[in-house]
């Protein structure tokens, strides 16, 4: 059994997991849940697409010669029987916490998402008791929490992770992509391709040795400027364990991620994420 959990607003990078579940499993579940312990009170909880009946109508349509075989939707209070806020202090019931590889890249501005991501997961795998899990390499940090969870916790399943599916401007898909509007959307495709240019120092000094992130990180910074956009961090870190580091060494590697924050369609700014993994 494949299992595919996603928050729904479905795109390509969705259907590209559900894909290749479809193709190295017997059965193929998506879960569309919008998991309130991963938002913060401030952020875009409310907000967040919901777009249960397209969905539908997504997988329903474009898996045709294979289904997929259920979708669980499932109700905030079937996940959190104790109930959920999103302030933290006053939560009640059982959480999990991945230690050394939440609390870096999206965990310094979002402390608490990955305890959400690790609680919510680890609730869907008990759930679903799937033999292969597909995640998208696009939330990179994401891929690390989920692998050392399902490690550490014994859980059996096999953690699969698949490119970053993106738009012809080589900007990654994501759900929240909606709040942009079509300028910014296509302004966007800096983020990649500042991204590239770091990737393009690393692999034209790698046969030297070591590379100093540093220049990598200056090749991005150069790049990845507009008087609108406000960069979160640009970072450069092992990919197993997300360590912060001095040098890429060939052989080891790195992911080099960013967060970037754009002018939404409306009032305020929608956060965008993107890395490129340096082999
Ligand atoms: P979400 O609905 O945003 O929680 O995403 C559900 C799954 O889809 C996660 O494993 C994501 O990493 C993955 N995903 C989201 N966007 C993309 C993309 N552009 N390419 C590949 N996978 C993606």
């Amino acid at each position: 059994m494949g299992f595919v959990p996603t928050m729904g607003a479905l795109h390509e990078g969705h259907c590209l997991l559900v894909s290749q579940s479809l193709q190295e499993n017997d059965k193929t579940i998506v879960s569309i849940f919008v998991n309130p312990s991963q938002f913060a009170p401030h952020e875009d909880l409310e907000d967040y697409p919901r777009t249960l009946d397209s969905d539908l109508e997504i997988l329903c349509k474009k898996f045709v010669q294979k289904k997929v075989d259920a979708v669980f939707v499932p109700k905030v209070s079937e996940m959190y029987p104790a109930g959920i806020t999103q302030d933290v202090s006053k939560q009640k019931g059982a959480f999990v916490n991945v230690l050394g590889c939440s609390e870096q890249l999206e965990g310094e501005t979002r402390p608490h998402f990955f305890r959400g991501v690790a609680t919510v997961v680890t609730k869907l795998l008990n759930i679903v008791g799937p033999t292969r899990v597909y995640f998208g390499q696009k939330d990179a940090q994401q891929c690390v929490v989920i692998r050392s969870l399902v490690r550490d916790l014994l859980i059996d399943t096999e953690v699969r992770v698949l490119p970053t599916v993106r738009e012809k401007s080589m900007l990654a898909l994501s759900s929240r992509n909606a709040y942009l509007s079509e300028d910014v959307r296509q302004e966007s495709s800096l983020i990649y391709q500042s991204l590239r240019k770091g990737e393009l120092f690393y692999l034209n000094h790698r046969q030297n040795g070591k590379v100093s992130t540093k220049e990598i990180l200056e090749q991005v910074k150069s790049t990845l400027v507009r008087p609108d956009f406000e960069i979160d961090y640009v970072s450069v870190n092992h990919p197993d364990n997300l360590d912060e580091l001095e040098y890429v060494e060939p052989g080891v590697g790195a992911i080099l991620s960013t967060a970037v924050r754009v002018p939404k369609r409306q009032d305020g700014q929608a956060r965008l994420i993107d890395n490129i993994i340096l082999h």
